[in-house]
């Protein structure tokens, strides 16, 4: 869910095929593709969470009124890496 909006996520064997890419955001379709790992082209889980993470920080900007700046790929992949590491390296505990 994504201001609202429901997000669904999409994987496929032939987005980097077609497109040279590895996650889109179809912001008319609220939808995250991306590319699967196949035996032809591995992709690590680390490195689909990243993708992921790519193209949701793409969509949260363009969500929050700031489509210009989800064109500055390197931005959106400067947060999205962020947003990855904090994921991965919280740690929750009780006071
Ligand atoms: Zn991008």
């Amino acid at each position: 869910m994504l201001a609202g909006r429901t997000v669904q996520v999409k994987q496929r064997d032939d987005l980097y095929g077609e497109y040279e890419e590895y996650g889109q955001w179809l912001s008319d379709k609220g939808t995250i593709l991306l590319q699967r790992s196949l035996a032809a082209l591995p992709i690590s889980a680390d490195r689909l969470e990243e993708n992921f993470w790519h193209e949701a920080v793409h969509g949260i900007l363009e969500a929050a009124g700031y489509a210009t700046l989800s064109e500055d790929e390197k931005l959106v992949s400067l947060v999205a890496g962020f947003v990855h590491q904090l994921l991965k390296t919280a740690r929750f505990e009780d006071v």
